[in-house]
């Protein structure tokens, strides 16, 4: 594979800038480059070994370097690896490596580091995915449910469920050849228990991933109800800030404003809306549109309602879109007279808080009732959980397999059959893991990382 280069660190000033530089070949295109003070080359160098000196492009000084060495397979990508650190000015890293590629090296792809260290067996799809996952961790609870993948903690959890489907898959093929003989883990109670105790632990896996997804890249979240009901002073009291306009005026936000806010350990990706509420005005019938359609597209509703006015149509309209939603009914403007009727929003939808948006009180409550409802206050994200839609799918299918197969043998349907299903979720499971993915699906994985990583 070719030499490839990039700049590891982010695009901007900092303390020190890193070119990482990979591939049979790399750490001599470094001594091309680089010049330790001591006058020793990189090359003469045990993996592990730094270097202090200076980078070169041709007589050019471009700056000075600390370069460090690592030796195949003990590297990041699994090749001998050189890492270039100089100071963290923009345009340093570039100048350094312009040099490097004139050198020889070729830029990186998105995420061509870790799909080489993927390539070359460092690490299973599940882990390579949550690299990404540590980077753009929000959280307490996002860091450790990525950490805890790319400790191997889910990749083990999926590889036992694989392996005791493997092994009566196995079984049944060697009874199915030979049905005189004995094959005690082909039995039919044996199959049934494995595909059973399999099927919970990867429902267990499923029905926390909403819950992981809640702390991990977030939810879809839109912030609805009619005009001046609070919905614009909500979304400031979430996001800390001003971020959409506050008027008096009913119908001033027309448009979606997003923003991701962080309560507590629970990412919400906001969407604050235009006001529901009939309307002749055709830019804000327009957002009014758009707010609707948001609503059944979204992960979870805060239907907001003001406290001090009795329900009005509108707030019915909201509540008829609501139903069968995940959905928190926020009772805002506590601090007024309460006229509202609680008990009728409760039966569109079951869990409601009484707020102040304007003076935030109430905030507290809507983060213990929102962790209560994602379930994100039991979850234990260090035991290794689903992050993204990828590893989900694959579990969903592993498990609709697993049940044909289950409702299969009771059925009374063939060994040889029933295996076929099993067959199925083996694969689907191997395919999380990525011992079995296409190259569609790893190149689909690495496209989603940055350069540099
Ligand atoms: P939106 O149209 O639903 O986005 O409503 P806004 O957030 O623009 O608020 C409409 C009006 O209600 C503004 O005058 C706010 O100051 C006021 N308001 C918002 N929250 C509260 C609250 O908790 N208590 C009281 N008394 N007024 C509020």
């Amino acid at each position: 594979m070719s030499v490839i280069a990039a700049i590891s660190t982010p695009n901007a000033v900092g303390g020190i800038g890193v070119i990482r530089i990979s591939g049979e070949g790399a750490i001599d295109i470094a001594d091309r480059v680089f010049k330790s003070a001591s006058g020793k080359r990189l090359s003469e160098l045990k993996g592990y070994s730094a270097l202090f000196g200076h980078v070169y492009d041709g007589d050019t000084l471009i700056d000075e370097c600390v370069a460090l060495v690592f030796r195949s397979p003990k590297s990041y990508t699994g090749e001998d690896v050189a890492e270039l650190s100089c100071h963290g000015g923009a345009y340093v890293a570039k100048r350094v490596l312009r040099a490097v590629l004139s050198n020889g090296a070729e830029p990186a792809q998105a995420g061509e580091f870790t799909k080489r260290a993927f390539l070359n067996g460092k690490i299973d799809l599940a882990e390579a995915e949550s690299v990404m996952n540590i980077i753009s961790a929000h959280g307490r609870q996002a860091l450790n449910a990525a950490a805890a993948v790319l400790d191997g903690k889910l990749s083990k959890r999926i590889n036992n469920i694989a392996d005791s489907l493997t092994n009566i898959s196995a079984a049944i093929a060697v009874w199915t050849d030979d049905p005189d003989e004995d094959v005690p883990l082909a039995h039919e109670d044996n199959v049934r228990s494995v595909i059973a105790s399999s099927l919970s632990e990867l429902e267990k896996l499923i029905g926390d991933f909403d819950s992981g997804r809640a702390v991990t890249e977030g939810l879809e979240t839109v912030i609805c109800g009619r005009p001046n009901v609070g919905k614009s002073t909500l979304m400031n009291l979430l996001a800390g800030c001003d971020r959409s306009i506050v008027t008096e005026i009913a119908g001033t936000t027309r448009d979606i404003v997003e923003d991701t806010v962080i309560l507590g350990d629970i990412v919400l990706r906001l969407a604050d809306t235009a006001g529901i509420h009939k309307s002749d005005d055709t830019v804000e019938a327009i957002g009014i549109e758009k707010s609707l359609k948001r609503i059944s597209s979204s992960q979870l509703v805060l239907a907001v309602f003001d406290g001090s006015q009795p329900l009005g149509d509108d707030d019915i309209t909201l509540l008829e879109k609501c139903r069968g939603k995940r959905a928190l009914a926020v009772i805002n403007k506590s601090d007024l007279e309460m006229k509202i009727d609680i008990n009728k929003i409760k039966e569109y939808i079951e869990n409601t808080v009484r707020v102040s948006a304007a003076s935030g009180e109430g905030l507290d409550e809507i983060k213990s009732v929102l962790e209560n409802m994602l379930g994100t206050s039991d979850l234990d994200s260090s035991a290794g959980i689903l992050s993204g839609e990828r590893q989900y799918a694959c579990c969903v299918s592993a498990v609709s397999s697993l049940k044909e197969a289950a409702e299969g043998l009771n059925a009374g349907i063939t060994l040889d059959a029933v295996n076929a299903g099993i067959d199925y979720a083996i694969e689907k499971l191997l395919e999380l893991t990525g011992k079995t993915a296409r190259d569609a699906v790893v190149n689909e994985v690495f496209s989603k990382f940055c350069v540099g990583k």
